[in-house]
């Protein structure tokens, strides 16, 4: 008689029950897709180590109005139960809306200069954000860096923690990898080759342990800075940074675009939940500049 070797997971491992996505990189990251894990399971291990998360959000000019919506609903779905503090960066302090949030959450304001581009103020979330984990280190365990424009819909928890965390951006995770929107001038440092390239990913959410997640914004605020003294703002500002950099550094989770969905963007079959989405916005009426 021939002894087979054992190939079947045992019964009490239930290994994902999704077929029609992607669930992990050659890489071995998880890639976060609803149906992939257990969620009761996982805030069980986290609960015992009280870990915190703090949640970087940047408000400035018109965005200050997506601001109320967005503290609302991290309240009913992100990291419920769990230790949160969300950062604010605004430059109307005084207009940050009062919500209310449950024991162990709490919000901190900080006053930013407003700008007449908004290109820049997207591009300077890296330098507050590297400042902001230097203040933090031994205080907090994770971190996500957030946009305002946009609100929770379904849970955003313990799955998604990890060293580098990355979110497959909405638009462009069914598209070949030449179709990305990277940088494709070679002479700037957010530069990717076409043959380069594994996911197209969001700069309007990322995160993951600090001293990572600090990494990442102190380089990418680093090339883009060396970028803008040659002359040269990348196609997408920090989100090619942030692309080039996890290009390099492969994220250790990947989050689906279930965790930044596009409100205008009809539902595709393979999306089950959407846990967080941007609204629909009227560009040329809120930002300074289109
Ligand atoms: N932002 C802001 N004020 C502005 C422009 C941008 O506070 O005038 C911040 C805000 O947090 C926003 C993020 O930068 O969520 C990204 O900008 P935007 O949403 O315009 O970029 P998109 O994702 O639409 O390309």
């Amino acid at each position: 008689m021939s002894m087979r070797p054992e190939i079947c997971p045992p019964p009490w491992i239930i290994p994902p029950r999704r077929r029609d996505v992607v669930t992990v990189t050659p890489w071995l990251a998880p890639v976060v897709w609803d149906g992939t894990f257990d969620p009761v399971l996982l805030d069980g291990l986290y609960r015992p180590r009280n870990i915190s998360v703090a949640v970087t959000v940047f408000a400035v000019g018109k965005y200050i109005r997506f601001l109320e919506a967005f503290l609302q609903t991290a309240e009913q779905h992100f990291f419920v139960g769990f230790n949160v503090h969300v950062y604010i960066f605004t430059d109307q302090p005084n207009e940050v809306p009062r919500v209310h949030m449950a024991p162990g959450r709490q919000v901190t304001v900080r006053s930013v200069p407003s700008s007449r581009r908004w290109q820049e103020i997207s591009a300077r979330r890296m330098e507050l954000i590297q400042t902001l984990i230097e203040e933090l280190r031994n205080h907090m365990d994770y971190i996500f860096c957030l946009d305002v424009d946009s609100q929770f819909h379904g849970r955003w928890g313990t799955e998604s923690l990890g060293g580098l965390v990355g979110v497959i951006h909405p638009g462009y995770y069914r598209d070949r990898r030449t179709k990305f929107p990277y940088e494709r001038r070679p002479e700037s440092r957010a530069y990717l080759a076409p043959e380069d390239g594994d996911f197209y990913y969001c700069g309007g959410a990322f995160g993951g342990q600090l001293q990572e997640v600090h990494l990442m914004a102190k380089t990418c605020r680093r090339d883009f800075e060396a970028d803008a003294r040659g002359g040269i703002e990348a196609a997408w500002q920090e989100e090619s940074h942030l692309n080039r950099y996890m290009w390099i550094h492969k994220p250790t989770k990947v989050l689906s675009p279930e965790y930044l969905w596009q409100d205008f963007k009809s539902r595709e079959p393979e999306i089950r939940l959407v846990r967080f989405s941007g609204v629909t916005k009227n560009y040329a009426e809120i930002r300074p500049n289109t």
